[in-house]
């Protein structure tokens, strides 16, 4: 395992989406090439030490300092307006194209370009292409657990930009000058002083927006790297010789944390509750089993759901046909499959009890549980 692999925020954790990624990311599946290559070498000018000999340097310096093969084609384009830089990549190819505005280049000086580049490599190297994208879900609870996990790709990809351009301060300049648009002439760079906008977003309870938003906000990545380069982790690898201040893993959760104090608790909330309907439908399922809701089952289900709703259930289950049961119980599991796979394990886990204690033969019960597991993907 080397420094990138080690350094991968905890909550960029593919293994909880229903994807799996290539062994190395240099691998390539398929041959498909993107149409991109095409028309970025129509309409952009690619990267080359003959051409942008600083450019190229910044390039060369970020691949040495990640111990990383560079197969990747850069470009610059012409855009004064934007100021972010872009990783193309097909998602089961070997390369990428990295796209870098003239805004961007004008903007930062090698050290800070340096960080913007292996930000973009760290997008290439960790996969992120793979994710499936938020706007190509209808389901809210998909599209807004997928957000986090955009989200959750930044602050990895932040980080390699700070191992890559080898300086807390130049990665942290990037991001103030990316987000203002304004260059050192404008900016004085008093980081405490940006921590306190931090502290006053959350005092007004955050931006609810940001729920939306594919990046954290730019202060919370900010202090986000500032925890990472705390950690006891980081300065043992790149012996700064420094004393870290807390374990990775707990800066990590800090950073969670904070991410959540400035976007809100809701998709918690919204994770929580599909959770509590997938465990109350899937024992209807489970309870149903052998046809029956027997006297010792609703006694089960009022123990874990309470007497309110063992009562309307009772009542939905007078009215309703066991046609219309078994759609509820299936659009409950189709909506549960959209969750982090850990929450779908305590599901399952917690449904499989049931099947001990309910009444039915133990053969039904168990294929019941089964059609549970795969509908919600497990
Ligand atoms: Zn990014």
């Amino acid at each position: 395992m080397n420094n990138l692999d080690k350094f991968r925020y905890l909550y960029d954790d593919p293994s909880q989406l229903n994807i799996s990624l290539k062994k190395d990311p240099y691998e390539k599946v398929n041959d498909f090439k993107s149409n991109n290559l095409n028309q970025l070498l129509s309409t952009s000018v690619k990267v080359t030490k003959e051409i942008f000999p600083d450019i190229n340097k910044a390039i060369e310096n970020v691949f040495k300092r990640l111990k990383i093969d560079n197969n990747l084609n850069f470009f610059v384009t012409a855009n004064h307006i934007q100021t972010q830089a872009l990783c193309s990549a097909m998602p089961l190819g070997d390369s990428a194209e990295i796209i870098l505005t003239s805004k961007l280049i004008e903007l930062l000086n090698g050290n800070e370009l340096e960080s913007v580049i292996a930000h973009e490599v760290a997008h290439f190297y960790y996969q992120h292409a793979l994710y499936p994208q938020a706007s190509s879900s209808t389901n809210r609870i998909e599209i807004l657990n997928l957000l986090n996990f955009s989200r959750a790709a930044e602050i990895s990809a932040d980080r390699i930009g700070f191992i890559g351009c080898g300086s807390l301060e130049a990665s942290l300049r990037a991001m103030l000058k990316i987000t203002s648009g304004l260059s050192d002439k404008y900016l004085k760079f008093n980081f405490s002083s940006y921590l306190d906008q931090l502290r006053e977003l959350k005092e007004i309870k955050g931006d609810k927006n940001l729920l939306y938003s594919t990046h954290p906000n730019f202060l919370n990545r900010m202090q986000a790297l500032i925890w990472f380069s705390m950690s006891n982790e980081f300065n043992k690898s790149f012996n700064t010789g420094k004393k870290g201040s807390f374990d990775l893993k707990e800066a990590d959760e800090k950073i969670n944390e904070s991410i959540k104090k400035v976007i809100g608790n809701e998709v918690d909330y919204s994770n929580k509750d599909v959770v509590s309907r997938a465990l109350m439908w899937g024992s209807i399922d489970i309870f149903l089993s052998d046809k029956k809701f027997s006297k010792k089952e609703q006694e089960l289900f009022k123990k874990n759901f309470g007497d309110k709703r063992t009562q309307s259930m009772l009542s939905f289950m007078k009215m309703a046909n066991p046609k219309s049961i078994q759609v509820k119980i299936d659009n409950t599991f189709k909506e549960a499959s959209t969750l982090l796979k850990k929450d779908k394990e305590n599901i399952i886990n917690e449904l499989s009890k049931l099947v001990k204690v309910a009444d039915g033969d133990q053969n039904s019960l168990n294929n019941t549980i089964k059609k549970l597991k795969t509908n919600i993907k497990l």
